[in-house]
């Protein structure tokens, strides 16, 4: 671009003269070379050459159609098919009509006729094919990405609502693309294989584009939009595109997931469309094989529903819609079952859906920040429930609470939950804090700087969810935590999958490894708890025991 400038401002401008006739080379030489640089080329297989050499400093190219070897049709051929070569101006020389207008259409600026005339006009010709071309170009640099040479997205949106105007809302099919842990792949093979990535995925979006009408964009580091013409071919013609698409990227285990909006007449505009596509395309967003889905109702009700309970939380906070239940967790280490603690579990009871999970919950206020409200809401009903069932019974029951990890990043945590030990008058082992394990392994330093502050002010932590994450032992021993709360989903199975129950005896091991105690959840079965017995587990949490309850029916566990 900024060369371009340079070269506006009065620079001397090359120009490539292919003929094979040496006097007509000449001839045509004789009259610009006190304008511009001149080069020649006798045949179109010499003139590709130079300018595929040259095709930054070149500024025109002067054509003749016939010459031996290849000829001017063959030249122009090649130029209009390659990306970078297609901005060169060309002007054919010719004498007959005919091949005017076929060179016209095959992507000539312009024509001279031979024999050639006034020199005043074939430089005037040439001046003006230069100027139109080095304009177009400024103003496709800017609306064109560099690497793919797709639209930017706001000439994409820009040029859509064109096409739908002016086409009264011919049906259009929206279409995302986005690829997988695309971050990973810059940072294990370096930024300028992503480009690679991009511009090879782009590539396959430039044919599909051509082939099926429509224009397309690059929306972000990572992701392509669509905007073509429906038709009932879409789905063959994308799948073609995505098979070639993974030939052309190799075996480096990279996927694309794909979101599609197939227009069906509801008359949405074109951000509508893309919105659906959004949704359809995050659907997939934790799959690591490449796949295709598309939007539907269903899903866009799931959405407004998600959207519902986002826009209702503060407003269920205030009216106190959220309770805290407990669950108790047993130790399981002498002859009998001894109640040794319990989890704080938040429940929405929502005026119009009535019970809400907190699985369903729960992943939408972590997504938008809202959790951190929430666990403080439970943090602190934990604490005072604690106190409440000392002063009534005259014995702590330890109660640990989830902690987000949204929260570690709160650089207050530590002080927010020293206050709440501290007025309610007991010493920060009471309240556990439980962390998921794929908190540490998705921001490690951090985290385990955080873990570290919390401990030195007394708190114990367990890590939740244990055998999800991606922990390796190394990382593990120089962990900060005081229990391993193993994931349910491996104590399900843990009788009759011999594979389950092994790993479990290893997490077993790795605790006692690192000298801290195991705690299994999801435990419903006297079976599963004798299992666990047997191979050393410490404490049971499950419905086995008891289901999570509300304090006043906890506290009949107590007596
Ligand atoms: P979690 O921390 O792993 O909690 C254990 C979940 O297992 C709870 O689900 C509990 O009710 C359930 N459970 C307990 N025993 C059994 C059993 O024997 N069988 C089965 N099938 N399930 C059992 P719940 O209460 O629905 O909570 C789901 C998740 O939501 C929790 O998983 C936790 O990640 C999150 N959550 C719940 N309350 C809070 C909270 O106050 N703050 C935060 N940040 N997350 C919370
Ligand atoms: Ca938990
Ligand atoms: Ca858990």
């Amino acid at each position: 671009m900024q060369e371009l400038l340079e070269r506006k401002k009065g620079l001397r401008r090359k120009v490539l003269i292919v003929d094979d006739e040496f006097i007509e080379r000449e001839m045509l030489g004789a009259m610009l070379k006190e304008l511009y640089d001149i080069e020649y080329a006798g045949n179109g297989r010499e003139a590709l050459e130079i300018i595929s050499k040259e095709k930054i400093a070149l500024s025109l190219v002067i054509l003749d159609l016939h010459m031996p070897e290849m000829d001017g049709y063959s030249v122009l051929e090649a130029l209009k098919s390659d990306n970078e070569l297609r901005r060169i101006p060309v002007i054919v020389l010719t004498s007959e009509k005919e091949a005017e207008v076929k060179s016209l259409q095959m992507g000539a600026a312009d024509f001279i006729s031979k024999p050639y005339d006034m020199p005043d006009v074939i430089r005037a010709r040439v001046g003006h094919a230069i100027e139109l071309a080095e304009d177009t170009i400024i103003i496709h640099e800017t609306e064109r990405d560099e690497l793919t040479g797709l639209f930017h997205k706001e000439f994409f949106f820009e040029y859509g609502k064109r096409i739908d105007f002016l086409n009264n809302n011919m049906p259009m099919d929206a279409i995302i693309i986005d690829i997988n842990r695309f971050h990973i792949v810059n940072e294990l093979y370096g930024r300028s294989y992503g480009d690679e990535i991009l511009k090879k995925i782009g590539d396959g979006i430039h044919k599909l584009v051509k082939e099926s009408g429509g224009l397309a964009c690059r929306f972000d580091s990572n992701g392509f939009y669509i905007y073509i013409p429906h038709n009932d071919g879409l789905m063959e013609a994308l799948n073609s595109q995505i098979e070639k698409m993974h030939e052309s990227l190799g075996d480096n285990n990279i996927s694309i997931r794909m979101g599609v909006y197939l227009d069906d007449g509801s008359g949405f505009n074109m951000e509508q469309r893309f919105d659906r596509a959004r949704l359809a395309c995050n659907k997939l967003r934790n799959s690591y094989t490449t796949c295709v889905d598309f939007y539907n109702e269903e899903l866009h009700s799931k959405e407004l529903h998600s959207e519902r309970l986002i826009n209702d939380m503060e407003k269920a906070l205030a009216e106190k819609q959220f309770k805290v239940f407990y669950q108790p967790k047993y130790k399981i280490t002498g002859d009998k079952p001894v109640l040794t603690s319990a989890e704080a579990l938040i429940r929405w009871f929502h005026p119009e859906f009535g019970m809400v999970s907190p699985g369903e919950f729960i992943p939408l206020f972590e997504d938008n920040g809202l959790i951190q409200k929430l666990d403080r809401f439970v943090w602190t009903e934990a604490a005072s429930q604690i106190k409440r069932w000392k002063d009534d019974y005259g014995v702590y029951i330890p109660v640990s609470v989830n902690v987000s990890r949204v929260d570690v990043f709160n650089p207050m945590l530590g002080c927010i939950l020293s206050d709440l030990v501290n007025i309610n008058g007991f010493s920060p082992e009471k309240m556990l804090l439980e962390i998921t394990e794929s908190a540490y392994t998705d921001n490690s330093q951090e985290i385990i700087d955080t873990v570290n502050g919390l401990r030195d002010r007394g708190f114990k932590i367990e890590m939740d969810d244990f055998g999800s994450g991606y922990s390796s032992l190394n990382m593990l021993t120089s962990l900060p935590i005081d229990a391993l709360k193993l994931d349910m989903k491996f104590i399900r199975n843990i009788c009759n999958n011999t594979k389950d129950c092994r790993l479990v005896e290893i997490m077993i091991q790795i605790a006692r490894l690192l000298e801290v105690p195991v705690i299994a959840e999801g435990v419903e079965t006297k079976e599963q708890m004798e299992l666990l017995k047997s191979i050393g587990c410490d404490i049971i949490q499950g419905y086995y025991f008891s289901k999570p309850l509300p304090p006043d029916e906890f506290s009949k566990l107590i007596k």
